[in-house]
C-alpha cells in the first residue's frame, strides 16, 4: 500500500478488520499512530 511511507505491509479482508490490523501494523512497526478516519481513508484509496 501506498500511506505516504515505504511499508511493503499488505492486508485484505473485511475494511473493518483492515483498519484494526493496519492500525497496530503503523502503531508497533512505524509508532506512528493514525486515527481511524486517516487509516480508514489509507484503505479506502487503496481499494478504489
Ligand atoms: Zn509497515
Amino acid at each position: 500500500m501506498d500511506y505516504g511511507f515505504d511499508c511493503p505491509y499488505v492486508i485484505e479482508g473485511e475494511v473493518e478488520q483492515v483498519i484494526e490490523e493496519f492500525g497496530k501494523h503503523t502503531t508497533e512497526e512505524h509508532g506512528i499512530e493514525y486515527s481511524t478516519e486517516a487509516l480508514t481513508q489509507f484503505i479506502l484509496r487503496q481499494q478504489s
